[in-house]
């Protein structure tokens, strides 16, 4: 019993429908093979079946050259790596200076301010300890003559101030593309434990002296031309150098660590990081100051660099992968369900018209439709009523009682009127011989199962009703029933009940009759047992009261009064029956 609880013993699966077909069986094997190549091929381009550890590394550069330059006021100048190169903060980049503006000689003193800030014409226009952000010191309160046209406010600062706006045009240093510079990047795979750098354990000391990377010639050679990396992000160098920007240098390891295919080797490449059109952007390039301070006659000078250039930053980026039958089996566990695509589209296609009406079948029967509730109708005959009545199965009401929802006027026409004949000529014989051809018509065939069995006459007739009164019985004989669906009478209004009529006698409890009839079935059969006449006679009885075919196919209800008498006339040898089924 406790098995039945919770579905514990049962188990549900699937019901296939094989579909023998050349056509559909060459169509699945297609497209499962078009399938597999494609999970294969998306396995070898994407390496599916590694596992993959990303990159740790540190980089260091050495960057070498020197420029000559001649810079205004100042003369020639020879720069040296230690000039050009100021210390970035950032680890992975370096400077180069490509463009000075030099202020020489400044010390502390009271000059005019550079127009267009501070303009003034009187001294009321200058204010005494005034300065902002644009200032190049604190205002003194006078105003001065800066030039032949145009007076400012006096201030105290770093004089002569920087008076030279926009950088010098081509750059002065701007044979600082001839420099070169040496990256170092060490990397490690921690998952793996493999270390590598990008100057490569086969090159040799005299191969790095004189070698200059290039894209397609000397792809591996750490030392970079600047004008080249300049020119491989696609800039030109002495446009960039005027005002400056910044350079991303790529460094890019794709690793396979697998012992056949082992390849761990750097690509590099550069592209502009900073905005690159000048006038779009409000402050371009890149620049800072610095200043160089000295002491001259015990006064504490200095000169100012206003320095533009270019940085260098060099990114790392990289993954190792390593064959991995774990991987491997994820991956193929993952394209597994691609498979399913093929039943989708057969499915799809056998269930389009087109194709079921090209193959000469109807492929609808691979769904099997169930109703939720199924809906019972039940079919009545009265005695004292012309028309069948339909009436739905009831939860509340005996059937004697429940509505109609259909009437079917019914005549019993061409079986109806042999069984006149036979009555007619049979005269008041209760139970007269039977022709097998005009008994057999009688044969509710499939209504009921029968067979066949040689029984002598049942029991002498009972016509006192079974119980005292039941209010949905008018012909007094009906048993009682407690099932709602049983409690059916034969009769509409008060009257004498249907069993009790020859006719029925004839054509429903005879024995003869219900014999010849299984006999029409199976000749041969020897006997017939109790059973099997009462279920004959439950056949007769519907074919006589409903025909061949009830409306609305709704299931034939014997009434209370008829069952019993039958039942009485070949009993049960239990004494129980199985009563009223349903479908
Ligand atoms: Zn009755
Ligand atoms: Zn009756």
């Amino acid at each position: 019993m406790g098995c039945r609880l919770f579905n514990l013993c049962e188990y549900e699966t699937y019901k296939l429908v094989r579909i023998r077909s050349v056509k559909l069986g060459t169509l699945k094997w297609t497209l499962n093979g078009v399938i597999l190549m494609f999970i294969c091929f998306m396995m070898l381009w994407n390496k599916e079946y590694q596992e993959y550890d990303l990159i740790t590394s540190s980089v260091t550069t050495k960057v070498k050259g020197v420029a000559h330059t001649n810079i205004p006021y100042i003369g020639e100048v020879v720069w040296d790596v230690v000039d050009y190169s100021g210390h970035s903060p950032e680890r992975n980049s370096f400077f180069v200076a490509t463009n000075v503006i030099v202020t020489k000689n400044q010390k502390q003193d009271k000059c005019p301010e550079i127009p267009p800030w501070g303009l003034c014409k009187a001294h009321m226009d200058c204010e005494k300890g005034f300065s902002d952000q644009h200032s190049h010191g604190v205002q003194t309160g006078s105003c001065v003559k800066y030039d032949i046209l145009r007076k400012t406010c006096e201030i105290s600062a770093w004089c002569p101030v920087e008076s030279q706006k926009r950088p010098p045009r081509p750059a002065l240093l701007a044979s600082a593309e001839n420099f070169t510079v040496l990256i170092k990047n060490n990397i490690r795979f921690p998952a793996f434990n493999y270390i590598r750098r990008n100057i490569l354990p086969e090159m040799k000391d005299s191969d790095l002296k004189g070698c200059i990377y290039h894209q397609f010639t000397n792809p591996y050679c750490p030392i970079f031309r600047l004008g080249d990396v300049v020119h491989e992000a696609k800039e030109k160098f002495s446009d960039m150098a005027v005002e400056g920007g910044v350079i991303g240098i790529q460094i890019n390891w794709d690793c396979d660590l697998n012992r056949f295919f082992h390849s761990c080797l750097p690509k590099y490449s550069f592209r502009r990081l900073d905005e690159k059109e000048s006038n779009q952007t409000l402050y371009p390039g890149l620049s800072f100051r610095f200043a160089r301070y000295f002491t001259m006659n015990g006064v504490e000078q200095r000169t100012l660099f206003k320095v533009y250039g270019i940085r260098f930053d060099v990114m790392v980026f990289g993954k190792a992968g390593k064959f991995s039958i774990i991987q491997l089996i994820i991956y193929i566990g993952s394209t597994l369900s691609y498979y399913a695509l093929t039943n989708v589209f057969i499915d799809w296609l056998i269930g389009t018209k087109c194709y079921s009406k090209k193959a000469n079948q109807n492929y609808s029967e691979k769904f099997e439709s169930v109703h939720d509730q199924q809906e019972c109708l039940l079919c009545i005959s009265f005695v004292d009523e012309e028309q069948l009545r339909v009436v739905k199965k009831s939860q509340k009401k005996s059937l004697q009682e429940t509505n109609p929802i259909f009437l079917h006027r019914w005549k019993n026409t061409l079986t109806g009127k042999r069984f006149l004949i036979v009555i007619q000529k049979r005269g008041q014989t209760m139970t007269p011989p039977v022709q097998i051809g005009q008994w057999s018509e009688l044969k509710a065939d499939g209504i009921l199962s029968a067979k066949h069995s040689d029984v002598s006459a049942g029991t002498p007739l009972q016509e006192k009703p079974r119980s005292g009164y039941l209010d949905w019985c008018h012909c007094g004989v009906c048993h009682h029933s407690t099932s709602l669906h049983e409690q059916l009478c034969c009769r509409q209004s008060k009257g004498r009940c249907i069993s009790t009529c020859s006719l029925f006698h004839v054509l429903v409890l005879n024995h003869s009759t219900l014999e010849t009839a299984l006999l029409y079935e199976t000749p041969l059969a020897e006997q017939h047992e109790e059973d099997q006449l009462r279920h004959e006679a439950y056949a007769q009885y519907i074919k006589w009261r409903f025909g061949e075919k009830t409306p609305m196919d709704a299931v034939p209800v014997i009434p209370s009064c008829c069952l019993w008498r039958i039942r009485d006339q070949y009993p049960s040898p239990d004494g129980k029956y199985s009563g009223f089924k349903f479908h």
